[in-house]
């Protein structure tokens, strides 16, 4: 993770490269951070510029050996620390989800985190055992890069054990750093708040969340205002909000699929007559996840389910058509939702463009061969002109 693919927290990156650019980075750094405002992100990306072999002293190359391995998350000098369940379970553990998380979403909180390792009910916890493995591995030299460093999510979750870490933070082997991430000062021990140098990392501006759904998440400028506006500078709770949308649209674009492979005249007339009725914007937005969807459809294609950024349910249905849809009829609906979303932009008339697009849909699927023929013809046409 680079500095520039956080959003906002322009403070914080500055004085981070001063700290490294004058050689006064503290062994212990304890981000004190408003919830869904980037903290644990920014540690990555402090890391990440931390191992860098080629940076310009501002950023990190992006592109070395160790800016490849810390953006996955694997660099053998990147140790992670963070709340698990389970006796004696530590970090390790739970490394292939936590990356799986960090990939998608670095703005996580607790919950998201517990629910995602099937936590149930169940407390986090930073255990005995996880303390001594964070000692262990600090205790070695470093594999590849000169440097250590150990993140530490949500220190509050150390508890008493948080004292066996006291000495290693206070004189912590050469070339090491303590990045710990924390949301809750008053739960964090005072023997390790005193011995870390405190970063503040504040909530997010609604101006800061609002630009960084629609650069991340191609969201439409004037949603993303919308619910930058509800959630008071969490990223998080914007995520959340986008993916409760995308998963309203899913819905309806199963609806519009099924009714599209049945090709019952009625069914898709009722449809087109409900959709035409949403508004320009709302459509494009439909159209955009409409392409997701069929991207996500080539992933499971050529690389298979596990790659597949979908959820269960959209995921069932793509494969239940996978059965049916090979990759040139997979391309020809992709240039059809191309140009629809082209004649969409420039008004044209929603209900002939729809029921249109809905019929070359069926026969794109149902017809293929007389599909491919048609538009033969048509270019045969087109070419004569
Ligand atoms: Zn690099």
């Amino acid at each position: 993770m680079l500095f520039d693919d956080i959003i906002g927290q322009e403070p914080a990156k500055a004085l981070f490269r001063q700290m490294v650019q004058s050689d006064r980075l503290p062994h212990a750094l304890l981000f004190l951070s408003a919830p869904g405002s980037g903290g644990l992100a920014l540690a990555l990306a402090l890391a990440q510029f931390l191992l860098c072999e080629n940076g310009d002293g501002t950023n990190a190359c992006g592109e070395c050996n160790h800016c490849k391995k810390a953006s996955k998350w694997i660099h053998p000098d990147l140790h992670f620390s963070f709340p698990t369940v389970g006796t004696n379970a530590i970090s390790d553990h739970f490394l292939p989800q936590w990356r799986e998380v960090l990939a998608t979403n670095p703005y996580l909180e607790i919950n998201d985190w517990l629910q995602h390792i099937g936590a149930e009910n169940k407390q986090g916890n930073i255990n005995k055992e996880e303390c001594r493995s964070i000692i262990r591995k600090l205790s070695l030299k470093s594999f590849e890069s000169p440097r250590k460093i150990m993140v530490i999510w949500l220190p509050e979750y150390l508890g008493n054990e948080g004292n066996r870490l006291l000495k290693l933070i206070e004189e912590p082997p050469a070339e090491t750093t303590f990045i710990l991430v924390a949301e809750n000062q008053e739960l964090i021990l005072n023997t390790i708040l005193s011995r870390c140098q405190l970063v503040k990392i504040p909530a997010l501006q609604d101006e800061e969340v609002a630009a960084g759904l629609q650069q991340q998440k191609d969201i439409p400028a004037e949603k993303a205002s919308a619910i930058a506006q509800l959630v008071a500078g969490n990223f998080n709770d914007a995520l959340k909000a986008t993916q409760q949308e995308e998963s309203d649209q899913a819905v309806g674009f199963l609806d519009w699929m099924r009714r599209c492979y049945k090709g019952q005249p009625r069914e898709l007339v009722e449809w087109v007559d409900g959709f035409a009725g949403l508004g320009r914007e709302n459509q494009k937005h439909f159209l955009r996840y409409a392409l997701h969807f069929w991207r996500e459809f080539l992933v499971l294609k050529t690389l298979g389910p596990e790659q597949v950024r979908l959820r269960e349910r959209e995921k069932k249905t793509a494969q239940g058509m996978a059965k049916v849809i090979e990759i040139p009829q997979l391309e020809a609906i992709v240039s059809l939702l191309d140009e629809c979303t082209y004649h969409v932009e420039r008004n044209a008339h929603p209900k002939l463009l729809f029921l249109d697009t809905s019929i070359q849909i069926n026969h794109i699927i149902k017809r293929w061969s007389a599909y491919q023929q048609l538009q033969e013809r048509r270019s045969l046409i087109a070419g004569s002109r």
